[in-house]
Order: C-alpha cells, then structure tokens, then sequence
C-alpha cells in the first residue's frame, strides 16, 4: 500500500503539488491556516484536518511547503523549540520540508528530528506554479542518502528532476544560488524590455528577436514580466498568483546572509536585492515578474 502523507502549507505551490499525489493514489490528510486553500483540496479528495498533528496522526510521511523559516520553525519545533510536531510523530516518519528557508534553519529542524529519531530533508523545489501543476518541479534535496531514497519516489510524483545535493541544508543552498540567478535575470530582462518599448518596439517582437539570441532565458521564454506577451502567465493575468515579490525578496535577502556570513562577493545579487526590496515595499503580493512596473508603471494600473 502507498503511505499515508500528511501535507501542511496549501498556497500557490502546496495546492498543486498536494492534488498531484491524490491524483497518483497517495492517501492524503491536509492543513493549512487558510480554509480556502483546505476547502480546494477537500474537493479533490483528501480529508482536511485542523492542526498539523492531526494532519499527521497516521501519516508515514509529512510534506510541508510554507512560506519562510518563521512557519517551518512554528510548525515543526514549536513555541519554545519542543512543543511542535516533531515531538508528536512516530521515529522514523519521513519529514520532507519544500519551502525555501536559510539552510542554517534546516539544518536546526534537521538536528531537532535526527534527535527523536525522525528521517528529515530538505528539498526546496525550482519550477514555479506551472511545474507545480504539471508535475514537472526539481527538487533539490539535502539529507541522508536513505532518507532520500525513501524520498525518491513520492517526490517523482510532483517533480521531473530530483537531485540530491548533499548533506542537511545542501537542498537550501542550491535554492538560493539558484533564485539568486532567477531575480538577477527577471530584473534584467524588465528592464531590456523597458529599454525596447521606450524606443518604440512593441514588446513581443523584441521578445521574440531575444528568445532567438544570446539574450535568452528562462524569464523570457516561460515567465515574460511584460503583460500579453505569453498566455497564462502572471503578467497577462494582473500579476496575481505565480509568485509573490515578497518572496522574491526573501529568497535574495537568504543569498546575501549567506554570501556574507562566508564572505563571498555577489555584486550582481545585492543589485537584484536592493530592487526586490524597494519593490516588495509596494507591491509584495503580486507575482515577482511585477518588478516590470518600475519601468513601466502602466502595466501595474
Ligand atoms: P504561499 O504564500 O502561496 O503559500 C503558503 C501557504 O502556507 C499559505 O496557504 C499559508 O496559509 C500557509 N501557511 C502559513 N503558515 C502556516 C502554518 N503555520 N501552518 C499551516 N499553513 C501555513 O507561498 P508559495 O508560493 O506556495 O511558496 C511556498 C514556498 O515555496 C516558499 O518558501 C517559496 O519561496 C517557495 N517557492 C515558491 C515558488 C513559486 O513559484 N510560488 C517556486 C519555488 C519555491
């Protein structure tokens, strides 16, 4: 029989995610603070339960995908750090945390479940809401070899590509090198685009010219910030869903501790922060490729 998975955190990415394992067959009891984001499970199939222990009372395997390191220390560690739902599982339940956190907090719930004899890993996910859904993600997982073995099939459900980085907090770092990137690259390619429109070019040929030439990247080909260039994007919907700025933001800010607490120089990305970060002020719930609306005000009205 497929284990029982219990899944906390049912947002942008959680939702999809979450529906791809009812979909597959996987038994599935769910939370979230949100009963919005619980009654659109409910729907599909799983049974809602109201506290993450509940969630979990007879779960082999604990999914969490929640927005910062605040919620995933909350969740697993509790108030006063042994009062959350580590102490309430089973040893040798499988905790698989997918939210992008500082590695040094993974590693601080990762030593608090090794403790109690609780398989945990860190696997943060590349992909956005689009491979959310399709089930097309890649995971990035730190942890123990059996552990990610154990892993290894319940995560091919949601993702494509599943890599194990390393230890404990080696998922985490992989993350924030790599949204490090995504913010520089959405940035630049807003404010290519500005620059084209501001001379007169209509802004899906000069996507299209750039998608043809050196210029090419993830951002223009499947996350195009200005609106109506691609269908289905959060720019041609009003920025919402995708997302949100304030993550963006958070993300940037967890690359920059991380560079400074090992004094590696990342002027590209302090650039990127400085932006999200201005940007995230005004407009932190809206997706991240909104960042277009510094140059661009129209497309935020
Ligand atoms: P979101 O804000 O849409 O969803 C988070 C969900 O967690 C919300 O439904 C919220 O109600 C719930 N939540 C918060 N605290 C909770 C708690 N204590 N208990 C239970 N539920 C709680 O965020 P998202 O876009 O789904 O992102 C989740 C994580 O994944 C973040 O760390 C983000 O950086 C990362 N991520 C997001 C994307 C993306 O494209 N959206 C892509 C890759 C990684």
């Amino acid at each position: 029989a497929k284990p029982t998975i219990a899944f906390i955190g049912l947002g942008n990415m959680g939702a999809p995610m979450a529906e791809n394992l009812l979909k597959a067959g996987y038994p599935l009891s769910v939370y979230d603070l949100s009963a919005e984001a619980t009654a659109r499970l409910q729907q599909a199939g799983a049974s809602v339960a109201t506290s993450p222990k509940e969630a979990a009372s007879n779960a082999n395997v604990v999914i969490s995908m929640l927005p910062a390191g605040k919620h995933v220390h909350s969740v697993y560690l509790g108030e006063n750090g042994s009062d959350g739902l580590l102490a309430e599982l089973p040893k040798g339940t499988l905790v698989i945390d997918s939210s992008t956190i500082a590695a040094a907090d993974a590693r601080l719930v990762a030593d608090a479940a090794t403790g109690l004899g609780i398989d945990f890993l860190d696997a943060p996910v590349s992909g956005g809401t689009g491979g959310a859904i399709a089930g097309s993600l890649t995971f990035i997982v730190g942890g123990s070899a059996d552990a990610f073995a154990k892993a290894e099939p319940i995560l091919a459900v949601m993702g494509k590509n599943i890599f194990h980085a390393g230890e404990h907090g080696a998922g985490q770092v992989a993350k924030i090198c790599n949204n490090m990137l995504l913010g520089i690259l959405m940035a630049g390619t807003a404010e290519a685009i500005n620059l084209g429109v501001k001379n007169g070019l209509d802004a899906k040929v000069l996507s299209d010219i750039m998608l043809q030439s050196s210029g090419r990247n993830w951002t223009l080909e499947v996350y195009n910030p200005y609106p109506q260039v691609l269908e289905n994007v959060p720019s041609s919907k009003g920025y919402k869903g995708g997302f949100m700025s304030k993550l963006m933001q958070k993300d940037l800010n967890l690359a920059m501790q991380t560079a400074k607490d090992t004094a590696v120089e990342t002027p590209m990305g302090a650039k990127a922060t400085e932006l999200y970060d201005d940007h995230a002020r005004e407009n932190g719930d809206k997706d991240f490729s909104s960042i277009m609306g510094r140059h661009d005000h129209s497309v935020l009205s």
